[in-house]
């Protein structure tokens, strides 16, 4: 430590993306909240500039071989840091971990409970102890050996092949076969063996039917092409010369094959969507070996104690535990191994319960948790890691979190705190803010409007900040003006809804109003809206089920459809969107300007330039997705790939093009003076004036981001840079320029993550303006000055997981706060 250590984390000179040559210092040991609008730089300051630094300096020290490529990939832009420790960063991401990542696995307390059953388990008489390797499905030790540990069997059937029987071959009922020519050859010889490829399936003999689908034979047949069925049977019958020879595979064999076999993921993906899966019946879908399966703790596998919610695991645990002690069974180590295993898993299950997270069982995989779930499962397994004199950077850890729960949240910082840590926040909940130690707030606008330290010290100072738009919220939470609720203008009613924990519920949304659903963490508020609700209405307007997600390629890992029918209300809606917080993207190829299509119209205005005109360029010359005016080193992705030895890969910015994308010709043009790499790193609010009314449909692009908070990010603004919410506002940005017609309903899950509270009045007034316009919108909310400004509510819960799925109070919200039962009204009142 050098000697002028004040105890700060002293930043100099940062300039990282929006920072106007911040300097400042941050208190360690202490908890800081960053605070400010959104894009005012909050996460450029923290993680973009002291937690990168850190990493940096963390790389340089195990590989300082590396230390030209780390430069290349990008160091922070600021002058100096001085004082700061290694830094853990918290953020919020999606998944995480690959697909058998579960909450066992990444809390490690799978492996604990492992231990617990290999060393205190009760065995079968004569059966031999077990390494606690055997516990587990993803070992060859302890997978079953039928389903390798999956828990389930893939298979062809005559149903998922055959979805529509009433179609005839040659309508290609035998949907699983490829398409083009190999599936017309699989026609063709079926003719050529005399099935009549021109009669409805389901009118063939069922024997016809399984040799079709199921045979194991291979026979090689003559083919006869483009002539009617009798003429090749007949040509068969007398031997005549053939177009050439095909082999026949049956179709549950095709499907097997190329699932098993096929080095195209796009073909495994085709061909999953004709599996099904059932529970492998070997184990039951246990995932796991007999052996395995026949040691108990408490009467139970390990399959079972893995499938129970957290907080009664713990409670199990400790019943089994206090009745081992009382029980002398000659194996007096046993009840000392489980007891000190027992502690250790109560203690870290306790941790996770407290965070809002005792619903969850450790088999929960972590794919399907929301960003904040994962985030708080990666803080409790901090709190245990007992790290010392760390910098912990968390990314908004109220995400998700029902004020309730907000208790229980800063106890655990507490904890990390109290640990010898620093603990650095990017939050917008004022429970949280208040709670700080001190406060860095940053703004006083987003993005280039952005960028400076407005104030730093404890809370009470910024009382004293002018400038500061959080100031506003933190000291007078203005009671908002009583409005009046609007009445509805129907109702959209639902029986017996059952997904996950909600279990057959009937409930009823009205209709051409605003409505929150709320209620603890857990409580099953998604189950219910996002997935049941959205599902049901978008099978009734006769959508497409659920839109696919990406890279998916396991077949029969889509949930069960949900349960429930609707039964009033669907004659007056006309449309379905849901604004969700998933990323618009995966990779840099998209980006703002190509999501909202407002790129279109950019390319078009290039296109239209007379210098694009005598070089004969057309608008796809200027996408940088297409071969002609990219750059061709980077193929206008304009950063390539380094690799690091033993580190994960990183991104340079291109040499061939410095990060522009396009090729020099394409660069060559211009409109109004800038190239269209300059266009892309224009923001909207820039390019609203540089474009001003050329064209209005760009224009009205344009204004709707910025009415939305928007304006500050660039168009060419990759959608990996994206933020959750700023995802989401895209999002609803591109559907408010559609200007619908007829009565859409809107759904939102979370809408204000991420947001700073006067972005959360900006996003209000966005979506009474949809219900002005006679829509109707259901968000899924935690936040009290939202609900209260919602015309309706439905509280869920009592609890959370089996203890929630029910109505707990609905109303209006002044109704609810006034009269209604459970934690989200009195938490109103409060
Ligand atoms: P906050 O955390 O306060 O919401 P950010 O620090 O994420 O704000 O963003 C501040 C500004 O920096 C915004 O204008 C944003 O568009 C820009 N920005 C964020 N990430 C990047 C990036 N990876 N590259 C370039 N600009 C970025
Ligand atoms: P909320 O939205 O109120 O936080 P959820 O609807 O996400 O609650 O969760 C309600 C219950 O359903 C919880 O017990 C949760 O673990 C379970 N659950 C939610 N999503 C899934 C899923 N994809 N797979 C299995 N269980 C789920
Ligand atoms: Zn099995
Ligand atoms: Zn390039």
């Amino acid at each position: 430590m050098d000697e002028a250590d004040n105890g700060c984390v002293r930043v100099r000179g940062a300039r990282e993306h929006n920072l106007k040559n911040v300097s400042v210092d941050i208190p360690r040991d202490a908890l800081v909240v960053f605070t400010g609008v959104s894009g005012s730089g909050k996460s450029s300051l923290a993680f973009g500039t002291i937690y990168a630094e850190a990493q940096r300096r963390y790389f340089e020290s195990v590989a300082p071989y590396a230390r030209r490529l780390i430069e290349q990939a990008g160091v922070p832009a600021v002058d100096r840091i001085d004082g700061l420790p290694p830094a853990v960063a918290l953020q919020q991401s999606r998944g995480g971990g690959g697909t058998r990542s579960t909450v066992g696995s990444l809390s490690t307390l799978s492996n604990a409970l492992r231990m617990l059953y290999s060393r205190a388990g009760d065995y079968p008489p004569g059966q031999a102890l077990l390494e606690s390797d055997a516990f587990s499905p993803n070992t060859p030790a302890g997978a079953c050996p039928d389903c390798h540990g999956l828990g389930k069997v893939f298979d062809a059937t005559e149903a998922s092949m055959v979805p529509d029987p009433s179609l005839s071959i040659r309508e290609r009922a035998v949907a699983c076969w490829p398409q083009g020519w190999q599936g017309k050859n699989y026609r063709d010889i079926l003719t050529t063996l005399g099935y009549d490829v021109d009669r409805p399936w389901r009118e063939l003999p069922q024997e016809q039917r399984d040799w079709i689908l199921f045979t194991d034979e291979q026979p090689v047949v003559p083919v006869y092409r483009d002539v009617a069925p009798d003429v090749a049977q007949a040509a068969y019958a007398r031997g005549e010369p053939c177009n050439y020879k095909g082999t026949y595979v049956s179709a549950r064999a095709y499907v097997m094959h190329s699932f098993a076999q096929s080095e195209s993921a796009a073909i495994k993906q085709r061909v999953a969507r004709y599996m099904v899966a059932r529970p492998c019946p070997a184990c039951g879908g246990r995932r796991l070996r007999p052996e395995a399966l026949s040691v108990t703790f408490g009467g139970h596998d390990i399959a079972h104690a893995s499938g129970l919610p957290l907080r009664e695991l713990a409670r199990q645990l400790r019943a089994t535990l206090d009745g081992m002690s009382t029980r002398d069974d000659g194996h007096p180590e046993k009840a000392l191994v489980a007891a000190r295993i027992v502690a250790d898993v109560g203690a870290r299950i306790d941790t996770l319960v407290e965070l809002g997270l005792g619903y969850l069982s450790l088999e929960r995989s972590t794919p399907t948790l929301s960003p904040g779930e994962l985030q708080r499962l990666r803080l409790a397994t901090q709190l245990q890691a007992q790290l010392f004199g760390v910098v912990y950077v968390l990314d908004e850890p109220s995400a998700g979190l029902h004020p309730a729960d907000t208790e229980a949240l800063l106890r655990a910082l507490a904890r990390l705190k109290a640990g010898g840590n620093s603990v650095f926040v990017v939050e917008h909940e004022l429970e949280v803010i208040r709670a700080a130690d001190w406060l860095v707030d940053i703004g006083p606008g987003a993005g280039t409007q952005g960028g400076e330290v407005l104030y730093a010290g404890p809370l009470a100072g910024l009382a004293d900040c002018a400038a500061s738009e959080t100031r506003r919220y933190v000291f007078d939470e203005a009671k908002p003006a009583a409005r009046t609720p609007r009445e509805p203008s129907g109702w959209l009613r639902f029986e017996a809804i059952t997904r996950n924990n909600v279990d057959g519920l009937d409930v009823a949304f009205p209709l051409g109003v605003m409505t929150a659903v709320t209620g603890v963490s857990g409580a099953g508020k998604s189950s219910l809206v996002s997935q049941a609700l959205v599902e049901l209405v978008g099978r009734a307007l006769g959508a497409a089920p659920a839109a696919e997600e990406e890279g998916d390629e396991l077949p029969g890992e889509t949930v069960a459809p949900a349960g429930g029918r609707i039964v009033e209300g669907m004659d007056k809606l006309t449309r379905l969107v849901t604004v969700d917080q998933r990323p618009i993207g995966r990779t840099p190829r998209s980006n703002l300007a190509t999501y909202t299509g407002l790129f279109d119209h950019v390319r078009k205005l290039f296109a239209a330039t007379p210098e694009a005109r005598r070089r004969k360029f057309d608008a796809g010359r200027f996408s940088f997705n297409v071969a002609k005016g990219r750059c061709v080193t980077c193929e206008g992705e304009g950063f390539v790939s380094v690799g690091l030895l033993f580190l994960p890969s990183v991104y340079a910015p291109c040499p061939a093009c410095r990060g522009s994308r396009y090729n020099d010709d394409t660069l060559a043009v211009t409109w109004n003076g800038r190239h269209i790499a300059e266009v892309l790193a224009l923001t909207a609010d820039d390019a609203a004036g540089f474009f001003g009314d050329e064209v209005p449909a760009l224009a009205r692009s344009l204004a709707t981001l910025r009415d939305v908070g928007l304006g500050y990010l660039r168009l060419g603004q990759p959608a990996t840079e994206l933020s959750g919410g700023e995802a989401q506002r895209i999002k609803l940005a591109t559907e408010l320029q559609r200007q619908a017609r007829g009565h859409t309903l809107y759904v939102l899950d979370e809408p204000t993550t991420g947001l700073h509270p006067a972005d959360v009045d900006r996003l209000m007034a966005q979506l009474h303006g949809l219900v002005a316009a006679g829509h109707s919108v259901i968000l899924v909310e935690h936040d009290r000055r939202v609900i209260r400004a919602c015309d309706w509510m439905i509280d869920l819960g009592p609890g959370a997981g089996d203890e929630g799925g029910c109505i707990v109070a609905q109303g209006t919200p002044a109704g609810v706060a006034a009269a209604g039962a459970g934690i989200t009204a009195r938490h109103l009142r409060g």
